[in-house]
This record gives structure tokens, sequence and C-alpha cells, in this order.
């Protein structure tokens, strides 16, 4: 049997990449990285799985990460684990630095040295770019990296290790920059998440307004089982050691977002601005262009931002606060 790692498999993106292979290339067994208090919320329905293994790795313990990429020799590796949260980066600089650079070297020194042919894909980001100048967008891959954000740099970081390890070992690294991307497993503390739960608990009569922070940023949205479907079609069809864009080259401003989400609960869009969710640097626009990706792959989404990602995460957020599933909301065509 052949076998994929997914590191970071309890998270939004590990555990919707696990669905994806599992639905699709069912020659491969998975073998899943995750702490060991990680919450289990996103991967209850996996856990008695024959396909699935689960191992308890820290990417920070460069000894475990070697010893299970040794035992497994993957012929593909999805590394998912990370701090993905831009704030916490600033709360908790040296942490991130640790978990998404030291992380990285660790998995990229276990495949180095126990499974040479195995293929890395590396989740880079649009943070990456960071201060984005008015006549860059949409922004390629080419553009200048200015990363605002510690978490920013960590992921210029990350790309430039697997960029590295590529040149000087031939470890065949895909090197992914991943623009906004969500869905239902998403993480409350992420605007899209934090909109539509409180969306569902002004429409349950739970709270009377939303309280956000900068309403003026612009992000370009994809839907989460679209992004993992990139990552696979690159390991098959991209070129290691070059940078990929991903994205829906769709931008949306986050008011836009709220508009979209009271609309579809049937309730107002005031907003309070929330001074504790402000930033001491904001990105203002990340919209992409990856016209790369898709001459060299073919991919484009399957999914509509505003007509399934977003109406999905919201019945799961009315669901969750009722504990009764919604469906009555949905507004395709409107
Ligand atoms: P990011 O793009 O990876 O930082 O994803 P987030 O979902 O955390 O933030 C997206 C944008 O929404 C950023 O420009 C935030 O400043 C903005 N934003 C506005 N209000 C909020 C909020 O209440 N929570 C979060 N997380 N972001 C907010």
């Amino acid at each position: 049997m052949k076998k994929v790692v997914i590191t970071g498999a309890t998270g939004m993106v590990g555990s919707t990449m696990i669905d994806y292979i599992l639905e699709n290339y069912p020659e491969y067994d998975i073998v899943a990285f995750k702490r060991r208090h990680s919450s289990l919320e996103n991967i209850e329905h996996l856990l008695d799985n024959q396909k699935v293994f689960w191992e308890v790795v820290d990417i920070q313990d460069s000894v475990c990460v070697n010893s299970v990429i040794d035992w497994h020799k993957p012929e593909k590796l999805f590394h998912l684990a990370g701090q993905s949260y831009v704030p916490q980066s600033w709360k908790s600089p040296a942490e991130t630095i640790e978990t998404n650079i030291i992380g990285a070297v660790n998995i990229l020194e276990g495949v180095r040295r126990y499974a040479k042919d195995c293929v890395v894909q590396l989740s880079g980001s649009s943070e990456e770019y960071g201060l984005v100048l008015p006549d860059e967008v949409p922004i390629k891959e080419t553009n200048p990296l200015r990363p605002l954000s510690p978490y920013g740099m960590t992921k210029v970081a990350q790309e430039n290790l697997g960029y590295i390890y590529h040149k000087s070992y031939g470890v065949k690294t895909i090197l992914t920059r991943g623009f906004n991307h969500e869905g239902p497993r998403r993480g409350e503390e992420f605007v899209t998440a934090q909109i539509c739960k409180q969306a569902a608990e002004i429409a349950m009569g739970k709270r009377d307004k939303f309280y956000l922070g900068n309403l003026e940023a612009k992000r370009d949205y994809t839907d989460v089982r679209d992004m993992v479907r990139a990552y696979w079609i690159l390991t098959e069809k991209g070129e290691f050691g070059t940078p990929y864009n991903i994205c829906s080259e769709n931008c949306y401003a986050i008011k836009g977002l709220v508009h979209s989400v009271a609309k579809l609960a049937h309730i107002s869009e005031e907003v309070v601005q929330d001074p504790n969710r402000m930033r001491p640097a904001d990105v203002e626009i990340l919209y992409g262009n990856c016209s790369k990706l898709k001459a060299q792959t073919g991919w484009k989404p399957e999914y509509d931002f505003l007509n399934d990602t977003m109406p999905g995460m919201y019945s799961t957020w009315v669901e969750k606060i009722t504990g009764k599933p919604e469906v009555q909301f949905f507004v395709r065509g409107e």
C-alpha cells in the first residue's frame, strides 16, 4: 500500500485533506500526525477508519518526526500543521517561529534522511506578500514578499527552506501559497467563522449586533475543499521548488461578507467596531492571480464562496447553537 502523511491532521485543512484522499485515492493508506492533546472534533468520523493510522507526533520533536517518517517511508507528505492565526503570532512570536519554522525543518530533515523520493507539500500563505501596493493586484508569484506579521515571516522562511532543500538535496518540495480558505471546521477565531457564529446568535436572539475588527480589509477566499484538491494536484503535476498561488481570483471585503451572511440570516448588518479585534498592522488587500497553477494543472475552483462555503459555515453555527440542523437559509441564485 502506498502511504501519504498528513501533518496537522486534526485541523480544518488536514482533516479535509484526509476526507479528500479517502474519497478519491483508495490506493493510499493515510498516516495522520496529531499532537497528544489536540481536539478530536474534526476527526471523530475518521477514528474507526481502517485506512487512517494515527501517530502522536509533535513536529518540534525531531527524533520523533525522523523515526515516524523512517518507519512509514511515505510517497507524499502534506505539511498542514502549524500556528495559522495571525494575531496569535504577535502574542506568541517565539512559539509561532518554533512551530512553523523549526517544525518545517524537522519535516524536511526527516524526508531528506529517510524518504528521499517523497513529494513534500509545504503550505505557505498569501500572508507572505504582506504589504501589497495598489498596482500589484491581482498578485502574481513574482511579487516582492513584504510580510507584515510574524506569521507571514514564518511562511516566507518555510518556503525558503523548501527551496533550499530542493536545490541542495533534491528534495521534491511543492511550495504552495494558499490565499484565505474556509469551511465549517474553521476555528472560531477567524473572521468568517466569527461572522457566521455572531449571525446565528443574532438570529436566535442571543446578541443584538456584530462585534468585529477591520471591515475594510479585502481577501481572496476559496473553499477549503478546493484548496486541498489543488495541493494534491500540485503533487502530481507541479514543478518542485517553485511557488504556486492558490486562490479563487475573487476578492471580498470583510464588510461584504457581513452583508451576505446578514441577508442569509434575515438580520440587520449593524457592526460595532471592537478595538480588541484590530491588529498592530493589517494586510489591507490579498487578491491573487493563480494563472500559473491553472495553466500547469488545469485546476479551477468548484465551490462558490458566497453561495456554497459561507452558507455551509452559517448552517453549522446555527446547528451548534441550537442543536438542530438548519437548511432553510440556502440562497443560491438570489
Ligand atoms: P487572515 O487573513 O489569515 O488574518 O484571516 P482572519 O480571518 O483572521 O482575518 C481576515 C481579515 O479580517 C483581517 O484583515 C482581519 O483584520 C479582519 N477582521 C475583521 N474583524 C475580525 C475579527 O473579528 N476577527 C478576525 N480574526 N479578523 C477580523
